[in-house]
């Protein structure tokens, strides 16, 4: 037991030293002291710790270093390397690591560890697009992407130590799902081709050995082919004055595999198993090496590819050909520049600068910025790249789970609702409740990246009116308003025509059904129903729709008004049509709009420019305005015994039931009081609150309504309103 301990503590040693040397290799001024001290509280944490091989868990985090310093990368992506797991497995705290470290590693660390918590989600197929935009837009800093390719390489690695097939097979999948595609947007190639290789093993054992096999035949039947072929490119190419290296490979049974997917061809078909990359000092010998080669060789149709004047969108230049080359064999050939190579093998770590852990050219140039952006498909501009070269490219919306591992992507700002009807319209039209990451929560609670949403539903649940506040989602809101309308419409529906069909009885029109359907149009509406529901709620005025349906009646009030103005002209007392004494006669007269006085309501006459005598409750607050003015007042009272009827206007709280609104209009009309307009000025999922125009033919009147409507089940309170 303790020999083994020393054994493990030597291989850890020996791992480290070997990592320093590494990135001594190309980082001379490379910070030893921090790394050490990472070293240190990494061995420390992990102490005790083992992996499914049975080596000490350390082992681990040493060899994912050594897979980033493979890529050039700089210190600090590398201390993150070595304390990766340590927040997510150990007693060591982001705080900690803060307090040795600083910030900016402690925010790498904490990018890992929460893409680490969302790994065991393990999303299906057609989910992995979003599965990735989730990790980028959690990762925040683009070493956070890396260290954890570097990670998931490493476990690929030394995943055969791992017993169950199951298990396996699901890491597998998972790699070739996400982090291949992941890695290939970032252009690495050599974690990429890794990463293939090592999941296709996995899960396809058997076609890779017989590929394999294929290969090694292809390959025995001559004897240093490679070499031969190489040979004959280099010269060819030396002899017309260019400087070039050559090397050779075999493709990948990984890539040979997805060919024969994809083409539909037999391994026989596949004749170039063979890629052979030619590298020139600059592009302009790029052209130059293609002409000679395609000079010497005949050239495959369809095979020339120019991804130097139009790069892949990882960045990734090259001119790709295939010819018969030497020896009669069908070759591919990839041509480039020393450059565009290192670029292809590191991709996005190519541009990293190991000195400063900044972008090279993050001062100057945009270049490498703008692949960055088009290689992980962003929408918006390179600015907001720039500073720290944080990746904020999905700062505006959220990706979250659903029980089942789906993930639903939404806009920043999106609650359990908008999941909800993100999820089915179905479940957002019955949710009554929401766990998130496990606990209990509102259906408003704004979501999280990687949250973890269950939505509850009961088939007696319905959407509320207010949930329109806390929605992002368009589809959202439109389902809630659409089920809010539908819920009410046929009550609307019902108190609105009866107030067209009262002001139809006023101007003694018949009202017919087939030209309120013929005129449905000229509202922006599809049924009466709506037509009717949009007066109940005061969108329409009554007069709106009279008139638009009978325009004969305008003309017909403009006269009928002449009318009455010549009467009154002869009238001694005017005032006689509006039931008020104590006027001057001829005097125009008008009912105020703020208090609404009906007849017993103590009233008062004030003189207006223009307008005549405009009639105000004494209790009315408008009056304060004219306290210093009192050459304005007029002393009036209504006549008795008149049958005319003014309208008084209240506030009506209701819940927000079936049938509510109904029995209002109904014990209103019980009462013998017209409702002369309606509206509705706020609603609730539990209350309405509605001004109403009831006229009536005094005081008492109205009184005996505010109580009865007071005494309704449905009603919470009632009031008069005198002020506007
Ligand atoms: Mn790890």
């Amino acid at each position: 037991m303790v020999a083994s301990a020393i054994v493990a503590n030597k291989t850890i040693e020996d791992a480290f030293s070997s990592l320093i040397n590494r990135i001594r290799s190309y980082n001379p001024f490379v910070d030893i002291e921090r790394l050490n001290a990472a070293y240190d509280i990494g061995k420390k944490a992990h102490n005790g710790q083992f992996r499914a091989s049975g080596e000490a868990y350390f082992s681990h985090p040493i060899a994912v270093g050594y897979l980033l310093a493979d890529m050039h990368l700089d210190t600090d992506t590398i201390i993150t390397a070595l304390l990766h797991d340590t927040v997510e497995d150990c007693d060591i705290t982001l705080q900690d690591i803060s307090d040795q470290f600083g910030n900016q590693i402690a925010n790498l660390v904490d990018g890992v560890t929460k893409l680490s918590q969302i790994e065991n989600q393990s999303p299906d197929k057609r989910q992995a697009e979003n599965f990735r935009k989730l990790m980028v837009a959690i990762s925040q800093d683009i070493r956070v992407l890396l260290v954890k390719l570097a990670d998931r390489l490493h476990n690929m690695q030394t995943i055969e130590s791992i017993n169950s097939l199951e298990k396996k097979e699901r890491i597998a999948k998972e790699t070739l799902e996400i982090f291949v595609p992941l890695a290939e947007r970032l252009g690495i190639t050599q974690y990429q081709t890794e990463l293939e290789d090592t999941s296709f093993k996995i899960l396809y054992p058997e076609m890779r050995e017989s590929i394999q096999n294929r290969l090694e035949f292809l390959a025995a039947e001559s004897e240093n082919i490679f070499p031969r072929i190489c040979q004959e490119l280099q010269s060819l190419i030396l002899d017309s004055g260019i400087e070039c290296q050559v090397s050779g490979r075999r493709k990948t049974a990984y890539s040979i595999w997805r060919k024969m997917q994809h083409r539909q061809v037999s391994m026989d078909q596949l004749a170039d198993i063979m890629a052979f990359r030619i590298i020139v000092p600059n592009i302009s010998q790029c052209y130059e090496a293609l002409g000679i080669v395609h000079t010497r060789y005949p050239m495959v149709m369809g095979r020339m590819k120019d991804y130097i004047s139009t790069p892949k969108r990882n960045g990734y230049r090259s001119i790709h050909t295939g010819v018969i080359g030497p020896l009669n064999r069908r070759i591919e050939i990839q041509i480039r520049t020393a450059e565009m190579h290192d670029l292809a093998e590191r991709g996005v770590a190519a541009h990293w600068d190991y000195k400063t852990g900044r972008s090279e050219k993050s001062e100057g140039s945009f270049g490498w910025v703008q692949e960055l952006i088009s290689l992980i498909e962003m929408n918006s501009g390179p600015d907001e790249f720039l500073e720290n070269t944080k990746m904020d490219m999905y700062a505006d919306q959220v990706f979250c789970f659903t029980p089942r591992g789906d993930l639903i992507g939404l806009p920043a700002g999106a609650t359990a609702i908008d999941f909800a009807f993100a999820v089915h319209s179905k479940v957002g039209r019955h949710c009554c409740g929401v766990e998130i990451n496990g606990k209990n929560r509102q259906l408003a609670s704004e979501l999280n990246n990687g949250d973890q949403v269950s939505i509850k539903t009961d088939t007696q649940a319905k959407p509320k009116a207010e949930w329109e506040e806390f929605v992002a989602t368009g589809r959202a809101r439109s389902a809630i308003r659409r089920f809010i309308r539908e819920e009410h419409l046929e009550e609307f529906s019902r108190v609105g025509r009866a107030l067209l069909e009262k002001e139809y009885r006023f101007h003694n029109v018949p009202l017919r059904e087939t030209a309120i359907k013929a005129s449905l149009n000229s509202f922006k509406v599809s049924k009466t129903e709506e037509l009717f529901s949009l007066i109940a709620e005061g969108k329409i005025s009554v007069s709106e729709v009279m008139n638009r349906l009978n325009p004969e009646l305008r003309k017909s009030e403009k006269s009928a008004k002449i009318l009455k103005r010549n009467k009154s002209k002869t009238n001694k007392e005017r005032s006689d049509t509006f039931n008020i004494s104590g006027m001057n006669p001829g005097m125009a007269l008008h009912i105020a709009n703020c208090c609404h006085p009906v007849p017993g309501d103590k009233i008062i006459g004030i003189l207006t420019t223009g307008k005549g005598l405009t009639i105000h409750s004494r209790e009315c607050l408008t009056l304060t305005k004219y306290t210093d003015v009192p050459e304005l007042w007029v002393k009036v009272d209504w006549k008795r015994n008149d049958k005319k009827r003014f309208a008084g206007r209240i506030r009506v709280i209701l819940l927000n039931e079936a049938g509510a609104l109904a029995a209002l209009s109904t014990i209103i009309a019980q009462q013998a009081g017209n409702i002369s307009y309606m509206q509705i000025t706020k609603r609730t999922s539990d209350f309405f609150t509605l001004f109403l125009d009831v006229e009536v033919v005094n005081l008492a009147q109205l009184k005996s309504i505010i109580t009865v409507v007071r005494s309704s089940q449905f009603v919470e309170s009632v009031e008069r309103i005198m002020i506007q």
